[in-house]
C-alpha cells in the first residue's frame, strides 16, 4: 500500500515554468539512517519530528516516499562558473520535491541534495557524502542563528550507499528548505532559449514569490532587478561582517531571494585577511574573502544581461537602464556594511556616516596588519568598551596604532551590551567543523551535535564551550576545503 504522507506539496514552479522543470525521481536508498533532524525547522513547517523519524518520514527526507500529487523535478539552469559560461548546469544531484506553506504562510521549497543522477548530471554520480551534507547542515544553521538569510537543512539521512571520491565515503541525502531555488543562472538559462515568453514568466514568477512590491512599480522587471540587487548587497555585507567566505560565488549559486545557498567549500576566516581563500579549486583567488562584494556586482551584471529584453524595446536603451541601475550597487553595499560596522562597534544610530566609515575602515586595516582573530577581536572590543583596557589591545602587535584608534572609538561611548548582541562568540570554526565531520564520518555524532548546539546560540557564552571560542591552533594554518 502507498504510505500516507501527512503533508501536501505544491508544484507551482513545475506548472508555471515547465521548460525549467524536468519531472524526475530520487534514487533508492539502501539503508536510511537519520543523522541530523532540524526540529525547530520541522515545527515551522508544521511537520511532526516524530513522524519524520519513521520509515515514511525518512522516505520523505530522501525522496523515496513522496506525497500523493507531488511532482518532483530537476531544475534547469545555466551559470558562470569561475567566470566561464556553462549553458546547461541544472540539478545534477538534486531535486525539487515541491513547495509547502509554513506556519507564517510563506511558501518554501522542499528540495533534496544527493538524491541520485538526473539528466543534468554530466559526469557526476548524483550522490553526496555524509561529511559535506552535515557540513551544510551545521553551517547553514549557524548562518540562520546569526540572522543571515540562508537556505536551511531539514535533515540529513545516511543512505547506506558507498560514494566514490578520492576515497570511498558513506553517502547521504540532505533535505533542504529554501524560499525558492530561483537563481541568476535560472534567468541566464531562460534568456539563452530566446523564448521571451519564458523569460517573462520566470520574472513574473520571481516577482510574485519574492519581491511582490515590484509588481506595482512603473517598470516591474527593473524593480525586480533592483530588489535582487538590494538583497544581494545586504547579504554579501552580512558575510563580510561575520567573516564568511562563500567560496563558489558562481551565478548558479546566487539566489533571487537573497538567501545564502550552496555550502560547498565555504568557511569562516580565522585571522582577518581579505586575501583569504579556502577552496582548493579557487587557485586564482577569484572568490577570496575581500573580493566578494565585487564578485556580487559582477554576478548582478550577468543578471541584468539576462533581463535586458524585458527592460526596454531597444537593446541600447535596455543597456543604459541596466547600467544606471547597477551603478547603485556600491552605494547600497557600502551603506549595508557601514550600518553593520556601526552596530558591531556599539555606536549610536545618529552618528555621521563619514565618522563611522573612517573608524571602520581604519579598524579593518588594523585587523589585517595585525592578523587578529576576526570573531575573537570583536568580542574583545566589547570587553574594551566595558573598560577592560587590555582585552583587545593584548591581541595586536602595533600598540600605538591600536591606542590611537581605540581613543577615537571610546570617545564615542560605545554600548558594550549592544555589541555583545551582534558580535558572535561562536561561529563554526574550521578546525571544529573538520573534527566534527571526521568523527561523524567514522560514526560518532557527539562532536557534531555539540558544535551544532554551540553555533545555534552564537551570542551567549556558555560554560563548557570555552574551546569553541578559541582560534584555530597554529598547526591548522593553510586550511583547504574541497568540493
Ligand atoms: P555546485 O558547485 O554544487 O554549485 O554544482 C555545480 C553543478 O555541478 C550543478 O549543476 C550540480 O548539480 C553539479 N554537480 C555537483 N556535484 C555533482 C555530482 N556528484 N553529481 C552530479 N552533478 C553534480
Ligand atoms: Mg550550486
Ligand atoms: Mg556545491
Amino acid at each position: 500500500s502507498t504510505p500516507v504522507v501527512p503533508l501536501a506539496l505544491g508544484h507551482h514552479f513545475a506548472d508555471a515554468l515547465p521548460e525549467l522543470a524536468l519531472p524526475w525521481q530520487a534514487a533508492d536508498v539502501p539503508d536510511p539512517q537519520l543523522l541530523a533532524l532540524n526540529e525547530p525547522l520541522a515545527g515551522e513547517l508544521g511537520l511532526d519530528p516524530d513522524w519524520l523519524r519513521t520509515p515514511e518520514g525518512l522516505g520523505l527526507l530522501t525522496g523515496t516516499v513522496v506525497p500523493e500529487g507531488a511532482t518532483p523535478v530537476a531544475q534547469a539552469y545555466a551559470g558562470h562558473q569561475f567566470g566561464g559560461y556553462s549553458p546547461r548546469l541544472g540539478d545534477g544531484r538534486a531535486l525539487l520535491l515541491g513547495e509547502l506553506t509554513d506556519r507564517d504562510g510563506q511558501v518554501r521549497d522542499l528540495h533534496l541534495k544527493g538524491s541520485g543522477r538526473t539528466p543534468f548530471s554530466r559526469g557526476g554520480d548524483g550522490y553526496a557524502a555524509v561529511g559535506p551534507m552535515l557540513r551544510e547542515h551545521v553551517i547553514s544553521e549557524a548562518m540562520h542563528a546569526l540572522g543571515i538569510p540562508t537556505t536551511r537543512s531539514l535533515g540529513v539521512v545516511a543512505s547506506g550507499r558507498a560514494v566514490h571520491r578520492e576515497t570511498v565515503l558513506p553517502g547521504a541525502v540532505l533535505a533542504r528548505v529554501a524560499s525558492s531555488h530561483l537563481r541568476v543562472g535560472s534567468f541566464q538559462y531562460a534568456r539563452a532559449t530566446d523564448d521571451l515568453d519564458l523569460l517573462r514568466r520566470l520574472a513574473d514568477h520571481a516577482i510574485a514569490r519574492h519581491h511582490p512590491g515590484a509588481a506595482h512599480a512603473e517598470q516591474p522587471h527593473l524593480a525586480l532587478f533592483e530588489a535582487v540587487m538590494a538583497a544581494q548587497a545586504e547579504l554579501v555585507a552580512r558575510w563580510m561582517l561575520v567573516g564568511f567566505v562563500h567560496g563558489v560565488m558562481n551565478t548558479d549559486n546566487v539566489t533571487i531571494s537573497g538567501e545564502t545557498i550552496d555550502y560547498g567549500p565555504c568557511a569562516f576566516v580565522d585571522a582577518f585577511d581579505p586575501a583569504t581563500v579556502f577552496s582548493s579549486i579557487d587557485t586564482g583567488g577569484r572568490y577570496a574573502f575581500g573580493n566578494q562584494p565585487v564578485v556580487a556586482e559582477w554576478n548582478l551584471a550577468r543578471f541584468a544581461e539576462a533581463l535586458l529584453p524585458l527592460l526596454a524595446e531597444e537593446q541600447d536603451d535596455a543597456v543604459a537602464i541596466a547600467t544606471a541601475s547597477l551603478g547603485r550597487f556600491r552605494t547600497l553595499y557600502s551603506a549595508a556594511w557601514s550600518r553593520g560596522m556601526r552596530e558591531k562597534l556599539g555606536l549610536p544610530d545618529g552618528l555621521a556616516d563619514d565618522v563611522v566609515a573612517g573608524l571602520a575602515g581604519d579598524l579593518v586595516e588594523l585587523m589585517r596588519d595585525n592578523h587578529v582573530d576576526h570573531t575573537g577581536f570583536f568580542r574583545a572590543l566589547g570587553r574594551a568598551a566595558r573598560g577592560d583596557v587590555e582585552a583587545a589591545r593584548g591581541l595586536v602587535l602595533d600598540l600605538a596604532a591600536y591606542d590611537a584608534w581605540a581613543a577615537r572609538w571610546l570617545a564615542l561611548a560605545p554600548d558594550a551590551d549592544a555589541m555583545d548582541r551582534v558580535n558572535p562568540v561562536y561561529v563554526p570554526r574550521n578546525h571544529l567543523v573538520e573534527e566534527a565531520l571526521a568523527a561523524a564520518t567514522g560514526g560518532d555524532l557527539g562532536p557534531f551535535d555539540r558544535l551544532l548546539d554551540a553555533v545555534r546560540e552564537p551570542y551567549v557564552p556558555r560554560p563548557g564551550l570555552e574551546a569553541y571560542a578559541d582560534p584555530a591552533p597554529e598547526s591548522f594554518a593553510g586550511y583547504q576545503t574541497f568540493c
